[in-house]
């Protein structure tokens, strides 16, 4: 899995860091997002495609060699 962000997208809404904590975090000074990791194991892998599919701006882009 490979996640890549676009900043100037985000609005700040926060539901990346709700539901994905290990994967992303928030800019404390303007609530944008800030990519944790950008290759997250296994385990994280459900949390970070509900980001992506959650996130109003479309922000977030998840991306799987071999998707499953
Ligand atoms: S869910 Fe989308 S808009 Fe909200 S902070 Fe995360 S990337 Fe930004």
């Amino acid at each position: 899995m490979k996640i890549t962000v676009d900043r100037d997208r985000c609005v700040g809404a926060g539901m990346c860091a709700l539901l994905a904590p290990a994967v992303f975090d928030q800019d404390t000074a303007d609530g944008r997002v800030w990519l944790l990791d950008a290759a997250p194991p296994p385990g994280q892998h459900t949390a970070a495609r509900e980001a992506e599919q959650t996130c109003p701006s479309a922000a977030i882009s998840v991306t799987t060699a071999t998707d499953s």
